[in-house]
Formats: structure tokens, C-alpha cells, sequence
């Protein structure tokens, strides 16, 4: 489908039609930093702001809440268990490319093998409409080096590029392709798509390349540092509060718990986020907790991130945000391990 622009000074009727179709995420200031919040109507368009650096949540929140319920029960017997998978159509817009493709991971891993009905309920209604970002917002982004700074294939409905007075508006779905069938859209010209490239080599420009070898290499090289210090030394610093975890885009490990009515016949069996980092994740039944050492579950992330999410989704399991290292007290730096496995490996 042939990009669009959308000038913006239409910026807010296109939030109207939006708002038209359901529920609209946008980033909004929280404090000195921004998150995804919801846009409660035509005279809330002020608080979107497009210029935002990162988020402190990504929008994963919105698929995955924190908490949810995933069925009700009462008396004995299946009859009355009532599953409570529930979706209502939700726009969010302004999705970076990095959170773009931690999303495309997250539907990888919910659709494989038991298909996650929850996720999938709430990912379904959603359209995501993208945000081209020209630099890193920090020295913790690493996004170039995942493969993550430009959109997924597939991965958006809309996906637009900030040209100044206009956003130049690539679509991928028929969804998309119905958005902008209106006449606030127009076909992009030949100074559109220069005004594009042009940004698209600022871009290249500006998120250089942090890790000495390709990504691909990345799965290989923790297999050979499996029994490396360096896990230990970091280790020694981390306070297992699971920060990371929750910032991560691409996490999804959650608890499940049933919780009992005072009229011991009915209950809610709910899923939390869980962490790995965590002391009782890896704990099993009659009370074995097979990662209990705090090297052992922090090798197990970056293991996740750089190798077993990858094998199980065939997508990275990180994507470079930076997120995990912004929020950690103790500054322990997932990019600093991936470079310190190269240099084992070279010394
Ligand atoms: S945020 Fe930092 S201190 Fe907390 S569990 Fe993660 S690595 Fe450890
Ligand atoms: S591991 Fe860290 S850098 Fe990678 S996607 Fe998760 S939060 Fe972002």
C-alpha cells in the first residue's frame, strides 16, 4: 500500500476518528518521564506527546496486565467456571520500532504451542500505529545493534514518520489501509518520501552500533560464556527486586494464584507478572528451587533475552530499549554483559 500524509494540522481529527473506533493509548508526560495512557477524549489530544523519548512501561501492559483475572468458579464441577477472556477495541499510538518488535516477540510466544486466549484477545482488537524516532533517548539504547530501529514486517497498522509540519504515514494492514482512507490523508509525493530517506539516514546515523559482532552470534557466544565469572561478579550486585523484569518488553513470565471467597465455594483465579529474578520463581513442588543462587537467575535472563526466547519464537528476545539498565539500582547492564561475552571469548 502506496504511504499517505497526514498533515498536522489534522493531527487531532485523526485522534477523533480514533476515539471513534474505541479505546486511544497514547504516551503522555508522567513527571519529567512519559507513559502510555489512556486519551479519554477529543480535549485530552493536548497530552499526546509524539516527541517522547521512551516510555517507563512499554505498552505490553495493555496486552498483559499486571494483574487479571482469567476465570471464576463456584461449587464443584466445571459448570460453574466461567473463563473471563475480555477485549475491547483499543488503539495505541506512537509504539517506537523497538516496541514494535518486542510486541511482534510477544505474539510469537502466546500464539506457540497453547495458544494464549487472554493475550490474543486483547491483541486482536488492537491497532497499533507507530512512531518513527530519529536517535536513541539514552546511552542505555542499544536498538541498532537487535535490529529494532526500524518497524517489523507486518508489525503496525500505521507507522508514522515525523517530517515537521506532516507525518509521512506507511500502512500494513487492511486496517490500516481503512484508517487512512480519509480525506485528511493524502498520497505521498516525491519531497515526502525524500523528507523520509532523509530522516531514515539521521537515524542511521545517530543509533550507531554498540556490540562488536552481529547479533546472530549472540546465542553461540552465551552457550561458550555459560560458566563465565561474569555472571558472579554482576551478580554481587543485584538486589533480586525484579525491576528489570517489569520494564522489559518482551518479559512475560507470570504467576498464577486462585484466590478463595470468604464463602469457600467461590473464587478468581488471577495471573500476575512474575520474574525470574526473583528468589521463589524457580521454586517447585515439595519446595526444590532450582536457580536459587542469584548468578544462576541473572545468567538465566540474559539467557533468555539473547538466546532461549530466540529458539523458542524464532524473534529476538531482546530489543535494545534500554529499559532494564535505565531502572536498575545497582546499574547492572545487559548490554555491558553482551559486550564482556565477546571479549572472553577474544582474550
Ligand atoms: S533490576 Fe537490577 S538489581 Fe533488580 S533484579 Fe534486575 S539486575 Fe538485579
Ligand atoms: S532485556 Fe533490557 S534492553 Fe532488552 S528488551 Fe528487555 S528491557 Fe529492553
Amino acid at each position: 500500500m502506496l504511504p499517505k500524509v497526514l498533515s498536522k494540522d489534522r493531527f487531532a481529527d485523526f485522534v477523533a476518528r480514533l476515539l471513534g473506533g474505541g479505546r486511544v493509548f497514547a504516551p503522555v508526560a508522567k513527571g519529567p518521564q512519559f507513559a502510555f495512557a489512556e486519551i479519554a477524549g477529543p480535549d485530552e489530544v493536548s497530552r499526546i506527546r509524539m516527541d517522547y523519548d521512551i516510555s517507563i512501561l512499554p505498552p505490553k501492559k495493555l496486552f498483559m496486565p499486571q494483574r487479571e483475572t482469567l476465570l471464576t468458579f463456584k461449587d464443584k464441577g466445571p459448570e460453574g467456571v466461567r473463563a473471563e477472556v475480555k477485549s475491547q477495541p483499543t488503539a495505541i499510538l506512537g509504539v517506537h520500532p523497538y516496541d514494535l518488535h518486542a510486541i511482534a516477540t510477544l505474539d510469537a510466544a502466546f500464539s506457540k504451542g497453547a495458544r494464549d486466549a487472554y493475550y490474543l484477545a486483547k491483541r486482536g482488537a488492537t491497532t497499533l500505529i507507530g512512531l518513527n524516532v530519529k536517535a536513541p533517548a539514552n546511552e542505555n539504547q542499544f536498538a541498532a545493534d537487535m535490529n529494532a530501529i526500524d518497524p517489523p514486517a507486518g508489525g503496525y497498522d500505521l507507522f508514522l514518520t515525523d517530517l515537521g509540519d506532516r507525518y509521512y504515514v506507511e500502512i500494513s494492514t487492511g486496517a490500516g489501509e481503512a484508517l487512512a482512507d480519509d480525506d485528511m490523508f493524502t498520497p505521498a509525493g516525491a519531497g515526502d518520501h525524500k523528507g523520509k530517506r532523509a530522516y531514515d539516514a539521521a537515524k542511521a546515523a545517530h543509533f550507531t552500533r554498540k556490540l562488536p559482532y552481529d547479533t546472530r552470534y549472540l546465542p553461540e557466544l552465551l552457550d561458550v560464556s555459560y560458566d563465565s565469572l561474569i555472571w558472579e561478579a554482576a551478580a554481587r550486585r543485584c538486589f533480586s527486586c525484579g525491576t528489570c523484569t517489569n520494564v522489559c518488553p518482551t518479559c512475560y513470565c507470570f504467576d498464577v494464584l486462585d484466590k478463595l471467597s470468604m464463602d469457600a465455594h467461590s473464587g478468581t483465579r488471577e495471573r500476575i507478572w512474575d520474574s525470574c529474578q526473583l528468589e521463589g520463581f524457580a521454586v517447585v513442588a515439595g519446595g526444590e528451587n532450582f536457580r536459587e543462587e542469584r548468578p544462576s537467575r541473572l545468567r538465566h535472563r540474559m539467557f533468555r533475552k539473547g538466546k532461549y526466547i530466540f529458539e523458542r519464537t524464532g524473534r529476538t528476545g531482546c530489543v535494545g530499549c534500554g529499559r532494564c539498565i535505565t531502572h536498575c539500582v545497582a546499574k547492572i547492564s545487559i548490554l555491558e554483559a553482551f559486550q564482556q561475552i565477546a571479549d572472553q571469548v577474544g582474550a
